[in-house]
């Protein structure tokens, strides 16, 4: 008898609780029904009304309201869903847009920060040309709304309208805008794709561009796998993002990087912060510049 119900409560769950936020769900109700002396029929009962009232609220901040209200807030009298809801809407970081977005609208790849599209709707412009208050050709970054459905919804100005009036500023101005790369699986930043960010890399000695006399296209860039770069921490990332692939001989030399493991890195920095915080005379100042320590300037 006891096995039968507990295939079926088991059963249950497997049909019912599929996601990430289903099993903070089930483990808020759970928690509850423990602490009131609920059964599985209660849970059951509670758990699809959860559902539906908390289905546009992130998974994260999910979890967090859930756990300080279990923690902080739990009455001693079993709360009703509207109850739970309304001190979750209380909250200070709760956002009111959470509750009027339709059920099933999502922000876009290209501008939704969480996982489930559920937060978004920010673009990240970088714009390289005149920049009237400072009177010369310079770097500028803002943010823009998102064009699509959800993210025009927000209070910032469009997207279209903002690239616009940096337009009309600069015709000849260089603009670029975040987006989602499919490919690798990544949000771009605007400024990685502009042509000083290329032209520095080239500067840096990390690119170059291509040589005629040996059959490259002058105007690619390939990798100058003598520097560093290529061979420390960040070899691999950058490969993957710029579509390059290591020969034997460099891939050999970034097997070989020095790493320090996660413990020695844990280590490392509790030992830091002791030195650090036993130093009770040091003066809280601005970190000094090399220059300064050299007593250079
Ligand atoms: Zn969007």
């Amino acid at each position: 008898m006891n096995n039968d119900k507990k295939s079926s409560w088991q059963e249950w769950q497997d049909k019912n609780v599929r996601t990430g936020k289903d099993k903070v769900i089930l483990r808020f109700l759970s928690n509850l029904a423990d602490h009131h002396g609920k059964g599985t029929y209660w849970i059951r009962s509670q758990y699809p009304l959860y559902q539906r009232k908390f289905y546009n609220i992130p998974k994260d901040y999910l979890t967090k309201a859930f756990f300080d209200y279990l923690m902080n807030t739990m009455p001693s009298w079993l709360p009703t869903l509207p109850q739970v809801a309304e001190t979750i809407h209380d909250r200070d970081d709760f956002v009111g847009h959470w509750h009027t977005i339709d059920l099933n609208e999502f922000y876009c790849m290209d501008c939704r920060s969480d996982r489930e599209g559920k937060e978004g709707g920010m673009r990240h412009i970088f714009y390289y040309g005149y920049v009237p208050s400072k009177n010369k050709i310079a770097e500028y970054r803002c943010v823009a709304n998102c064009d699509c459905k959800l993210g025009k919804k927000n209070t910032r100005s469009p997207l279209h309208d903002t690239l616009n009036w940096l337009r009309r500023i600069d015709e000849s101005a260089e603009i670029h805008v975040s987006y989602w790369c499919e490919a690798t699986q990544r949000h771009v930043d605007p400024k990685e794709e502009a042509t000083i960010t290329w032209q520095r890399r080239v500067d840096l000695g990390v690119l170059r561009y291509g040589d005629p006399t040996q059959n490259e296209d002058p105007r690619a860039l390939f990798p100058c796998w003598e520097h560093p770069i290529w061979t420390g921490p960040i070899g691999d990332m950058m490969c993957k993002r710029y579509g390059f692939e290591m020969p034997p001989e460099v891939l050999e030399r970034y097997k070989l990087r020095p790493r320090l493991d996660k413990k020695k890195r844990f280590e490392e920095a509790v030992k830091l912060r002791r030195k650090i915080g036993k130093d009770e005379d040091a003066p809280i100042s601005a970190p000094k510049s090399l220059a300064d320590l050299l007593g250079g300037s």
